[in-house]
């Protein structure tokens, strides 16, 4: 296989680089993405929803996909500062735990659940989603947006997803995936890159998910590849930075604050729109169930 598509750092080395990553630049996440640290949705290219909107709306389309029922128990795993959590909350009455290796996006998440009114049923906390710690049969749906990119250990996570999943409940992905076929080394090196500073660990090829869920016993997959529908969150790039652009003194700031990072940050939306106009990197999503 495509040293690309194996794990870039040590679990170690990654998981106090995600620690690090998150929790210096919960703001800064926060200012320049809102707060949906993922993807949007678009319908075409003729659709200029704004990107804020269209995050929301790739949230129920992932939530209508999967499907998750109204008033599920569900698994936010890897939850960031609680968006998903708190809309599905909010949206189809569910009750969620988030899940999330950063101690400041608990704090932000959970100060965002009391803000938004729902935090009776959505909680956060600071757990490993590669052993959650849940008892088994846990939950109806086990949720994870744009998290599964930054799993070293994909068949862990998965097989872990469906343990705490109750039978015939749903688990749903959407992930950074890599193209279907091989990579030149510059296009490895590519993936390399955005690997070392949007701190993921690798991406695999979308079929490569429906072998792993197989593989953990689930049935029912369903996989999907949504990279025209993301597209253009990469195209609106001068938007995410466009408060920096503003007030460059801002960037110094940040600079003194949070040191190398922020240029890392800033670096990496390019990056992304490369691998997304060279083919080397689709959005893909997939669904699957837990046996009855
Ligand atoms: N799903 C959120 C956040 C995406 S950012 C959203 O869409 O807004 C990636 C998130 O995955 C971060 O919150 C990070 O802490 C979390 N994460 C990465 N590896 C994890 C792991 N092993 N266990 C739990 N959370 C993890």
């Amino acid at each position: 296989m495509d040293t690309a598509l194996e794990p870039h750092w040590t679990t170690p080395d990654l998981h106090d680089a995600i620690r690090n990553h998150y929790d210096n630049l919960v703001d800064l996440y926060e200012d320049l993405w809102g707060e949906h640290i993922h993807h949007g949705f678009w319908d075409s290219r003729e659709d200029k929803t704004d990107r804020h909107t269209a995050q929301e709306r790739l949230v129920d389309e992932l939530a209508s996909f999967a499907p998750v029922a109204r008033g599920s128990r569900v698994l936010d795993a890897g939850c960031g500062i609680g968006a998903s959590a708190i809309r599905l909350a909010a949206t189809l009455g569910c009750e969620v735990e988030g899940i999330t290796l950063s101690e400041e996006q608990v704090r932000r998440a959970t100060a965002k659940a009391h803000a938004a009114g729902v935090a009776d049923r959505v909680t956060f906390r600071v757990a490993d989603a590669m052993a959650t710690g849940y008892p088994d049969a846990s939950f109806d749906v086990v949720w994870a947006l744009e998290s599964c990119e930054l799993m070293p250990d994909k068949a862990a996570f998965i097989a872990e997803c469906a343990r705490v999943l109750r039978p015939g409940g749903v688990l749903v992905v959407a992930t950074w995936c890599a193209r279907d076929t091989a990579l030149d080394e510059s296009e490895s090196r590519l993936l390399r890159r955005i690997y070392r500073d949007f701190v993921v660990s690798h991406v695999l090829p979308i079929p490569e998910y429906e072998r792993l869920c197989e593989k953990a016993g689930l049935t029912g997959t369903r996989a999907e590849d949504w990279t025209e529908n993301t597209r253009a969150t990469w195209e609106l790039s001068s938007d995410i930075v466009r408060p920096l652009l503003r007030d460059p003194s801002y960037i110094w700031r940040l600079v003194r604050a949070k040191g190398i990072d922020i240029f890392r940050f800033i670096n990496s939306v390019p990056l992304m729109r490369q691998a997304y106009d060279r083919g080397v990197m689709r959005y893909g999503v997939f669904r699957a169930e837990r046996r009855p």
